[in-house]
């Protein structure tokens, strides 16, 4: 039987990929959809303003959505897990909420750096769940809640996981983000068309923060920090989805550069060990020419799953420099949570 999940913010743009990647999943099926009280007591497709390519699917349109509580979601079906595409202002006591009784996957902020709270990739530190059984523990709760990084961070982190086996020291990353990240309606066009926006609030600690915490250590009692350092600069720019990076790093023990490549090629974590459904063949894809990766031809690589590498080379001043690609929505957001969650559910935490 499959298991039946609950989508909070539902009607955004990372819940409406949420809708669309959970469609025919072998594992899961939506119960519920739930939003704020704008959308309460709608019908999804009146609530919903849809802005994906591919058409609402015409079963989800007719669901009424709810209230985002966990009376409201339990008087609407009969769930076993939860999926959070909250706003992060809303997501911190709302989660605990609903993290009392069910296990929470959550795309927001709010609880990202907790200290029991696992901030999971889960080809980078599937290690990191062995945090839920502490949680649960020291918070008296059935449910737990687990993490997905920030969009931007989950692609660096991919690719600065392959580069620890070469002793990483320092990372300068600058950041080419889409508009899609920002949510709808996001950002004004006015402020975009003919531009680029160089500030995204809370944006570069994130980056900063986050990248520490995902590859620390988990000593079977809490995260210990890696010793790396860090810098983000993060710029809006003016596309819809897929996010570039152009990263420099300091690797101690100064590999060649076919040797970096190598490392990235053959990169693989447990979800292609444990063939989960949501992971791709090669989480990292190294393109040779010399202007990729580009957003609109890269961006679906691997179902959006996959993170494309290019332009690796040399650096003068610390030791190899590479531009990243990932899918901000999917593997950045909604791909990211379903793998984490099948992950979970692999491991028996579900
Ligand atoms: P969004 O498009 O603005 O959608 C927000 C969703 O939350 C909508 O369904 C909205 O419902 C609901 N909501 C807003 N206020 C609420 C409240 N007070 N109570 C209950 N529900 C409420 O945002 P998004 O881009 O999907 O982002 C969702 C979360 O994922 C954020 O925390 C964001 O930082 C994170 N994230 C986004 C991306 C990305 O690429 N977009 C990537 C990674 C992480 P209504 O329609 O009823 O207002």
């Amino acid at each position: 039987m499959k298991r039946k999940v609950a989508i909070l913010g539902a009607t955004g743009a990372v819940g409406q990929r949420f809708i669309q990647l959970l469609q025919g999943h072998p594992w899961f099926e939506i119960e519920v959809l739930a939003a704020s009280e704008r959308s309460a007591g709608k019908k999804y497709r009146e609530a919903c303003n849809w802005i994906l390519e591919s058409e609402m699917p015409a079963e989800i349109g007719e669901m009424h959505v709810v209230n985002t509580n966990v009376k409201s979601v339990e008087e609407a079906g009969n769930i076993d897990f939860v999926f959070s595409a909250l706003p992060s202002e809303t997501a911190g006591p709302v989660e605990e909420e609903f993290a009392r009784e069910y296990p929470v996957f959550s795309k927001a902020s709010a609880n990202r750096l907790k200290e029991d709270v696992p901030l999971l990739i889960p080809e980078v530190n599937p290690e990191h769940l062995g945090l839920l059984k502490i949680q649960k523990k020291k918070r008296g709760w059935n449910g737990f809640i687990s993490t997905d990084p920030n969009c931007s961070t989950i692609q660096l982190a991919i690719t600065l996981k392959p580069l620890m086996q070469f002793s990483l020291k320092k990372v300068i990353v600058s950041t080419m983000q889409a508009l899609s990240g920002a949510g709808f309606p996001g950002v004004p066009s006015l402020s975009i068309i003919d531009n680029v926006v160089p500030y995204i609030s809370g944006e570069e600690e994130k980056l900063e923060l986050e990248t520490l915490k995902i590859l620390g250590r988990f000593d079977g009692d809490k995260i210990l920090s890696a010793n790396i350092q860090i810098s983000a600069s993060c710029n809006r720019v003016n596309v819809k989805d897929g996010h570039m990076e152009c990263v420099f790093a300091e690797l101690e023990k100064k590999p060649s550069i076919e040797e970096v490549k190598e490392a990235f090629k053959n990169f693989k974590g447990e979800p292609q060990r444990l063939n989960l459904p949501s992971a791709p063949k090669n989480p990292i894809v190294v393109r040779e020419e010399k202007d990729r990766p580009q957003p609109r031809f890269d961006r679906d690589e691997g179902k959006g799953m996959s993170v494309v590498v290019g332009r690796i080379r040399e650096d003068q001043v610390l030791t190899v420099k590479y531009l990243c690609l990932g899918h901000n929505t999917i593997r950045g957001a909604a791909g990211a949570g379903l793998l984490s969650a099948e992950l979970a559910a692999k491991k028996g935490y579900l």
